[in-house]
């Protein structure tokens, strides 16, 4: 009984994975051809890919792609996807890294369940490969130093020499590769080598370096290795100890496949298919850690997950929503060639997001004090605002309306030009979700500074239509000026003003001095006092606003996530009219 139900249900399984196999052929890119490719063909029954960040740093926008790519296959093929830490250099890797990788996988709604796994973790694995190669007669202990081994390792135009050391027997191998293990040599002493093939046209294939001596304590292992495994060594090994199928990396990893393959055969285990794809660019940014490290370390940012800054951490802070970032992924796609999109085009994906997810508030950035003159003194009222026009079950809430209000300076011109449609004087224009306004005078101080206007609102448009059906063409955000919150919004431009920082010069000389700016002036409408650290509006016509960690009870600090205006339309249209 048991027994049949068990292959009832390994039968049901196999036919689910099967349907989602022929479901996921709506997809097409050169990395699911070849899985589908190698499932018909049986090389595998279940998909297995994993992610294998380096804790070295926080993870950035492309580190988001490899992400999306590596879980979202998984799920499409109903398989599994494992996080495994590449853990293998002590000397830039910590624990606090760790922590954030994971947080930021858990934020873009990734769940590697409980396949959290290290590199660390074969350590002793990866010593019992090498030794089968030692015993192959596939690797050898050599003691060139750096410097000689690229000197022996030729050129792409000169085949290599071979290390004078190439020539040890097997059981002198294995007492120094133990030596070295045991802590008898310094830094650098030694290495171990693959023993491949010095004129081979890949330099990856000229006998590299698996081991080096590294007298370092490491984030996990602490003090009981003092030899650490090169990223070729480690990679290959780690993918198949975890049976993985589909080992996705990017594209400068092309040339060290045959390398990753070389190991396997040798060793005659589990062997998964690399593929490679093209790491992802974004204009106005850089996605290095090394360079994104230096950043933060010599304060140009306020650290790993300042706004400006593409970690995921920054850009969770900056308010954009883990959804666009994941759209975004997927509409950029897999390639086998190297590009840069457009920042533009990213956001593009936060504002169709937000827009939909979005409570509506009025603030004004830039504020200039409006009298309506025939309004009572000291009297106000609370009017009907409706949350989100995209979403009717966002209901509606308050705001108050009363003699003192705030507008946007921008939006009334003293002598407007023909295109001018707002406030300028004699013209009514709307005050949204109020009454309509006039402006009949303009006050101004000694310099001649306009310091507020003199208007009169129609009572007999509250809500903001005239009986009589009489037009206004413009319709204005304001916010009643005794009821309005005051708050620090911090004003985002991109944090390198060239489009590709770092290709003709060093990357920190394009930096933008203006990639921060601070608004203290502003004036929101009184919902805002309430506002929680994690919530996200649209300010109406002016942009979308994140409640950074920074505000406390005493002060709202709120961060600009963007404005409204989506320039990618723009690109777009130009890109097409240059292509035709
Ligand atoms: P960096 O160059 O920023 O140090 P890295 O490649 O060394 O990045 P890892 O932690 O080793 O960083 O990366 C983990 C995974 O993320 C790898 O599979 C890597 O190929 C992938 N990855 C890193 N950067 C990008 C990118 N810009 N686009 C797509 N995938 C990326
Ligand atoms: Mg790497």
């Amino acid at each position: 009984m048991v027994k049949n139900m068990i292959q009832f249900a390994t039968k049901y399984i196999l036919i689910c994975r099967k349907q989602l196999m022929d479901q996921s052929l709506e997809k097409t890119d050169f990395i699911r051809d070849t899985i589908k490719k190698d499932y018909r063909e049986g090389k595998f029954k279940k998909l297995h890919t994993r992610f294998p960040p380096e804790p070295n740093g926080y993870l950035h926008i492309g580190h988001a792609k490899a992400i999306c790519l590596n879980f979202e296959l998984a799920a499409e093929f109903g398989g599994q996807c494992n996080l495994r830490f590449d853990d293998t250099n002590p000397s830039k890797e910590e624990s606090a890294y760790v922590n954030s990788i994971k947080k930021d996988i858990h934020w873009l709604g990734f769940s590697w369940g409980n396949r959290e796994y290290y590199a660390s973790d074969y350590f002793q694995k990866l010593y019992d490969f090498a030794l089968d190669l030692i015993h192959k007669s596939k690797a050898y202990v050599c003691d060139l130093d750096a410097d000689q081994i690229r000197q022996y390792r030729g050129t792409l135009t000169q085949p290599g020499q071979d290390s004078p050391y190439r020539k040890r027997s097997v059981e002198e191998n294995l007492q120094l590769f133990e030596n070295m293990r045991q802590g008898k040599y310094p830094d650098g002493a030694k290495v171990l080598r693959a023993k491949i093939d010095m004129a081979s046209p890949n330099l990856n294939m000229r006998d590299p370096v698996m081991y080096r001596i590294m007298h370092q304590s490491h984030h996990r292992t602490g003090k009981q290795w003092c030899i650490y495994p090169t990223y070729d060594w480690a990679h290959g090994q780690s993918d198949s100890i975890e049976k993985i199928t589909h080992s996705i990396c990017t594209l400068e990893f092309e040339d060290h496949r045959p390398l990753y393959d070389w190991f396997l055969d040798q060793l005659d285990i589990h062997h998964p298919r690399q593929i490679e794809f093209a790491r992802l660019n974004l204009t106005h940014m850089v996605t290095s850690k090394r360079m994104l490290k230096t950043l933060v370390e010599q304060n140009y940012v306020h650290g790993w997950d300042d706004p400006r800054m593409p970690t995921l951490s920054g850009m969770r802070r900056r308010g954009y929503p883990p959804q666009a970032i994941r759209n975004f992924c997927q509409a950029i796609g897999v390639a086998k060639s190297e590009s840069t999109i457009e920042i533009e085009y990213l956001e593009h994906f936060v504002r169709q997001e937000l827009n939909r997810k979005a409570s509506r508030v009025m603030g004004v950035l830039d504020p200039l004090k409006v009298v309506i003159e025939n309004y009572p003194q000291g009297e106000s009222e609370q009017l009907d605002a409706v949350n989100n026009p995209e979403d009717p079950s966002a209901g509606k809430r308050k705001v108050p309306f009363s003699r003192v209000l705030y507008i946007e300076r921008g939006d009334f011109m003293e002598d407007p030009p023909k295109k001018f449609y707002r406030l300028a004087p004699g013209r009514e224009v709307r005050l949204r979700y109020a009454y309509f306004i006039k402006c009949i005078g303009v006050e101004k101080d000694s310099r001649g500074n306009i310091t507020s206007l003199r208007c009169t609102y129609d009572p007999a448009t509250k809500g903001g239509d005239a009986p009589d059906r009489r037009k206004v063409k413009a319709t204005l955000h304001w916010v009643s000026a005794p009821h309005a919150v005051n708050a620090d919004i911090r004003i985002y431009d991109t944090l390198f003003s060239r489009q590709g920082p770092g290709q003709d010069e060093d990357f920190m000389d394009s930096l933008n001095p203006q990639s921060l700016t601070v608004n203290n002036r502003c004036q929101l409408e009184p919902s805002l006092a309430a506002a929680k650290p994690g919530q996200i509006f649209q300010f109406e016509r002016v942009g979308y606003f994140y409640v950074d960690d920074d505000s406390s009870d005493q002060r709202l600090v709120l961060n600009r996530t963007a404005t409204l205006k989506d320039q990618w339309a723009r690109i777009k249209k130009r890109k097409n009219s240059t292509k035709s």
